[in-house]
């Protein structure tokens, strides 16, 4: 027997595993004690890797050698890997030359691990010439990217795990962590256990199993988040629990936030979150004291963490959500230190680690800024190649909306399902349809996307991938494969060599090839890539030039920044009191509180939110194989509140029609006396093959996409996936 040390691939918490494994095949799986996220634990999703990798799964649901679809509805047929890619590098280049590199669009995946992004961005952005590059991060945590940019200077979480054990007060924002990062949260009911006096503050309207462990549960009213971090601020000023040394020693912007702030009385604030005006009070005395009882002098301040996730990010206030929480810390001085300051809890395993190569449409490697004709410049220099296009690449929605525009004639996409996964499901079907070329290049071989293929690239997965991951707390771990991968699957970054060293021979002939990287020995070829990321962050905020996988071979994950000369990562950032930004000074960011994008009426009196459960994962891909992780609900159904049942006469299990201005959809219904009236909630996993909705322009709808809006946060261009108005209705 043999065992493999690697990491989970599903949630942002990043949890080490070790793999035993027979040569073959991949027998058992357990927590790594060793590694510092989980020290040992795993949540039932984690702790079932090894069944959803048994061969005979992997026989049904794998996608195992390159297929072509002649026409489009046709079953497609074998080809040899060198057929594909020839005729793949053929048609990008017809499309290149008719339409320009503009018409190419590249949709990747926050699943994808930090190697395979870094090819991906080279190819498109250096070696295409579109920055028509974005991912599945798009609709995770580009408002926390952005939010953090916009106060801290920088996409850096400055907080680590270790504070869930040190803080005074956690404030658990727009996360069921419960079931979102099981592992994290065992953490907080440890620390919780041993220090009860501790205060925990959630704020959901729903009345999760997070929100069952709160001293204090802020059930406001859906996307009013920026008003209450208003309020929470208005009220520390006015009773001098904010710290004036801090602001005015360590950050720029004050005034404009005050103005705003102000007219967020403790009333007002009260009216629109539909909250206590007491809890208000308490809430902010928590948050601005540590959960001292008593708010004392300044050194008498107790640490806060703040914990967050969709529920911010997932909005069309989603950048100001962000920047409004951290407002909050940068009043306070609490940030920095032990057990203080802002943590976004990364939704995908690696959405991080994309990020850090410029896996988004606005970025470039290691946190440079496409906008930045310096960035740009430096970027074209480290590539070897002349220029990097300023053209803004579009995001996500905006791919798809080219698309479907006839402007985007060719989608490849990677590792990601967005015929299920994305907004306005009729229009990414519209997309998927019209565009000239799409190839999906993925492990798994029945996925709502494939069924749109004209090329499926068989990929490899978890227990046969390598390289690099980076958590929610900037930890960088080793991905290792225990075994060989299945049929002809190929590893995402080795498909994007390939593709690309047949490329550049029509785009540089006679140039040095950009794309030298070793795809027959893949793990010297992967380290290769690994080095340049490495050697492009020299000198930026995520320095990790001190740091080397022999390194992460003898002592284990490690957080970045790590630069040269350094003997270990920085647990926290902001120490110092100096941020990110050109002056050094982290800056306030005053923006006005805005409704939901979709509010209710009388047409549509429901708010209908989404959410993860424990024991799925995204679009079940991969969770959706294993009987024992449907335990917990064994079927698709609408949570709702138990006085709107009884008034629609509706029992548990009835079959309901929900219905948005975008489509609709039929499922049971259950009672949840955790809701409030007038809000639903619904789980987001289940897609065509479990759940079949209304037809849009002759599409057949699935899944809770069905329903949601495309409706976005103009500055980070994510999407408001936690609310829409419905209709609810017996069907
Ligand atoms: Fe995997 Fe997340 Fe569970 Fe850890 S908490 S085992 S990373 S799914």
């Amino acid at each position: 027997m043999q065992e493999t040390r690697s990491t989970c691939p599903y949630c942002g918490v990043g949890c080490g595993v070790i793999i035993s494994s027979d040569g073959q095949q991949i027998t058992a799986v357990r927590g790594d004690p060793a590694h510092p996220a989980n020290q040992g634990k795993l949540c039932t999703k984690g702790s079932s890797l090894h069944l959803t990798a048994a061969p005979a799964l992997a026989r049904q649901s794998r996608l195992l050698q390159p297929m072509q679809r002649l026409q489009r509805g046709a079953a497609p047929e074998a080809r040899s890997w060198d057929t594909a890619l020839d005729s793949l590098a053929n048609q990008l280049l017809q499309i290149h030359a008719n339409h320009g590199p503009d018409a190419l669009g590249f949709y990747l995946s926050g699943q994808l691990l930090t190697e395979d992004y870094y090819v991906f961005n080279k190819l498109v952005k250096g070696l295409l010439g579109t920055n028509n590059l974005d991912t599945n991060s798009r609709l995770c945590m580009s408002s926390a990217v952005a939010g953090y940019k916009a106060t801290l200077g920088a996409d850096a979480p400055p907080a680590c795990y270790e504070d869930i054990d040190l803080a005074g007060c956690l404030f658990i924002s727009g996360s069921n962590m419960a079931w979102a990062h099981p592992i994290l949260f065992r953490r907080v009911e440890e620390a919780k256990a041993r220090h009860p006096e501790r205060k925990i503050i959630v704020v959901d309207p729903r009345r999760t199993e997070t929100a069952e462990l709160a001293d204090l549960h802020l059930a406001l009213q859906p996307g009013t988040d920026v008003m209450l971090c208003h309020g929470l601020l208005h009220i520390m000023l006015a009773q001098g629990w904010a710290d004036p040394a801090f602001i005015d020693a360590h950050t720029s912007g004050f005034a404009q936030l005050h103005a705003i702030v102000r007219e967020a009385t403790p009333e007002r604030v009260a009216q629109v979150c539909g909250l206590a005006l007491a809890d208000l009070y308490l809430a902010a005395q928590w948050l601005a004291w540590g959960g001292a009882d008593a708010p004392g002098t300044n050194s008498e301040r107790l640490p806060t963490l703040s914990l967050y996730c969709q529920g911010l990010n997932q909005s069309s206030s989603g950048t100001a959500n962000n920047a409004a929480l951290i407002n909050l810390h940068l009043a306070t001085g609490q940030i920095g230190k032990p057990g203080a300051g802002p943590l976004s809890l990364t939704g995908q395993p690696n959405a991080m680690g994309g990020r850090e190569v410029g896996g988004l449409s606005n970025l470039l490697s290691a946190h440079r800024d496409m906008a930045n004709p310096q960035h740009r410049a430096e970027v074209a220099q480290m590539w070897g190649v002349d220029t990097v296009p300023a053209l803004p690449g579009k995001s996500a929605l905006e791919m798809f909306e080219a698309a479907a525009d006839g402007q985007i004639k060719a989608l490849w996409i990677a590792c990601t399902n967005p015929a299920q996964s994305m907004p306005e499901q009729a229009m990414v079907r519209r997309a998927l349809e019209r565009a000239e070329l799409v190839v999906v290049q993925e492990a798994f071989a029945q996925t709502e996307t494939t069924a749109y293929a004209d090329w499926l690239l068989p990929a490899t997965t978890w227990g046969e991938k390598l390289g690099t991951v980076t958590n929610s707390e900037r930890r960088i771990s080793r991905v290792r494969a225990a075994v060989a991968a299945p049929g002809q699957a190929r590893h995402d970054w080795q498909i994007g060599v390939q593709l690309a060293q047949r490329l550049e021979r029509h785009l540089r002939p006679g140039r040095p090839s950009l794309f030298t990287y070793d795809t027959v020995q893949a793990e010297r070829g992967c380290e290769a890539i690994w080095v340049e990321h490495r050697d492009s962050t020299r000198g930026r905020d995520l320095d990790i030039t001190g740091l080397s996988w022999a390194l992460l071979e003898a002592q284990g994950p490690q957080q970045w920044p790590l630069p040269s000369g350094a003997s270990q990562g920085r647990q926290r950032l902001y120490s110092d009191g100096r941020f990110a930004t050109d002056d050094g000074r982290a800056r306030f960011d005053a923006q006005a509180w805005k409704p939901v994008a979709v509010p209710r009426d009388a047409h549509y009196p429901f708010s209908l939110n989404t959410s993860r459960l424990r024991d799925q994962w995204h679009g079940m891909s991969r969770t959706g194989q294993l009987g024992r992780l449907f335990a917990q609900a064994s079927e698709p159904s609408l949570q709702a509140h138990p006085q709107d049942m009884q008034q629609l006469q509706l029992q548990d299990g009835d079959l309901v029609q929900l219905r948005s201005r975008y489509g609709s959809l039929v499922l049971p219904v259950q009672a949840d006396a955790g809701l409030q009236p007038a809000q639903l909630n619904l789980p987001m996993h289940w897609g065509s093959m479990h759940l079949s909705g209304s037809t849009v322009d002759g599409q057949r709808l699935t899944g809770v996409n069905a329903l949601t809006t495309p409706e976005r946060c103009p500055r980070s261009k994510q999407p408001e996936l936690k609310h829409v108005a419905v209709q609810l209705e017996k069907a």
